[in-house]
């Protein structure tokens, strides 16, 4: 099987198109004319610091990052922001507003889907640790049919902010539901956290953190500036696991030693913010092979036109793929799980009539050469994603599947 016989429809870890691999193999091998394979270059070397920068530089350009926002290069993926996000922010509360009681300390949680869910249950561990708590601002699921699923973004009037919580949480798109963020709502204005709760002295705007992970990339981030931090693990459309990318105010990078004589839970040190950027991102061996192939990957983007092209055409490749997803609901045979203003451009969800018909299209989807389509363990059903690696025309080869599909069971 060659790699021009498949399409790949998976929801990760990584995808990414066939030009950024084909370098990113050259390098492997010799890196920049260095005799050496960029896995075995020191990474204290002038080269791998000059990488460094220019990845930093790449992803400032691509995605506008002021200057008021630190770019870090850490491991641990999206789960270990999960540890991450609360002890840093914790800390910073506690360097803040070191008087107020653990109980009085919380942290606010927008519950959408599986990944946001499982961010609130560590930050409740880890909170509790030192007698604060997590809100939940809104949980997706009591606004779904069965109570259980995770189908659109709970409406913003229903939100609960704390009074004065030591940082707002969300994630952009929910890589297992398929619930996003509506891209209609990315302008600053329109953007739901624009009108955010005051810190208890006034002087700061609540921090805003966001997991971006499945997302990043793939459009622009308007309100990028109105974050306190966002992160993204490499593994969807930047460049192979290994490497999560932090985007941070750099009132966050605070010192969580003195945080915790303050009695702010201890910070593992490989946790801390503040020492990625105090270590310009090199405090230990970074991930080195996917720092390089993220780089290859922004330039790449960059070449062709940045995320404003990049928007365009994962516009264009979801809205046929809805548009085929409702004929088939039309039709009997599917049922499209996520509210329309919710569904998820790089995480297409859906289920079938019934477990027969399910299966039918799995093995359809096999014999055509696709690859990827089934749901995720947790939930079930069909998930097609549409990375920045998948083409448009593979998209219309997916939608005249799926169209035929239909049309021959249809009655
Ligand atoms: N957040 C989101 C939105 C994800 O899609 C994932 C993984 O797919 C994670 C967090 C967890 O990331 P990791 O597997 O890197 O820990």
């Amino acid at each position: 099987m060659q790699r021009s016989d498949i399409i790949n429809l998976a929801a990760g870890p990584s995808q990414l198109p066939l030009q950024v691999l084909e370098q990113a193999a050259l390098g492997l091998l010799n890196y920049e004319g260095t005799g050496i394979g960029i896995t075995e270059l020191s990474h204290r070397s002038p080269e791998f610091k000059a990488l460094t920068d220019s990845l930093e530089n790449s992803i400032r350009t691509i995605l506008d990052v002021p200057q008021t926002h630190s770019i870090l290069f850490v491991q641990g993926g999206g789960c270990g922001q999960f540890s991450a996000v609360v002890y840093n922010l914790l800390a910073r509360h506690y360097l803040l507003y070191p008087d107020l009681k653990g109980e009085e300390r919380v942290a606010d949680y927008v519950v959408t889907g599986s990944w946001s869910k499982k961010a609130a249950e560590e930050a409740r561990m880890i909170a509790a640790s030192c007698g604060a708590r997590v809100n939940v601002v809104a949980d997706a699921r009591e606004n779904s049919q069965s109570g259980k699923s995770f189908e659109g973004v709970p409406s913003h009037d229903k939100w609960k902010f704390s009074a004065a919580p030591a940082y707002i949480y969300y994630c952009e798109n929910e890589t297992v539901d398929g619930v996003q963020f509506s891209d209609d709502l990315q302008s600053p204005a329109s953007f739901p956290f624009s009108s955010l709760p005051a810190s208890p002295d006034g002087a700061a705007p609540i921090p805003l953190v966001g997991d971006h992970s499945s997302s990043f990339l793939s459009r622009p981030i308007p309100n990028l500036s109105q974050h306190a931090l966002i992160y993204a693990g490499a593994q969807k459309n930047l460049g192979p696991s290994g490497l999560t990318v932090l985007i941070v105010r750099k009132d966050l990078l605070v010192d969580t030693v003195a945080a915790s004589k303050l009695g702010a839970p201890v910070t593992p040190t490989m946790l801390a913010y503040k020492t990625y950027a105090d270590a310009a991102s090199l405090p230990n061996t970074p991930p080195m092979f996917s720092m390089y192939v993220s780089l290859l990957a922004v330039k790449f983007y960059l070449e062709r036109g940045g995320l404003a092209a990049l928007r365009q055409r994962n516009e264009a490749k979801q809205r046929k793929v809805y548009e085929v997803l409702d004929e088939g609901v039309a039709a009997g045979l599917f049922h499209g799980n996520v509210q329309a203003a919710s569904r998820s451009w790089m995480n297409v969800t859906f289920t079938l009539s019934s477990p027969e018909l399910e299966k039918a299209f799995i093995t359809v989807a096999q014999e055509k050469g696709l690859r990827g389509v089934k749901g995720h363990r947790s939930v079930g059903g069909i998930r097609l994603s549409l990375y920045n690696a998948v083409s448009e025309d593979q998209v219309d080869i997916v939608v005249a599947l799926v169209r035929q599909f239909i049309q021959e069971r249809s009655t």
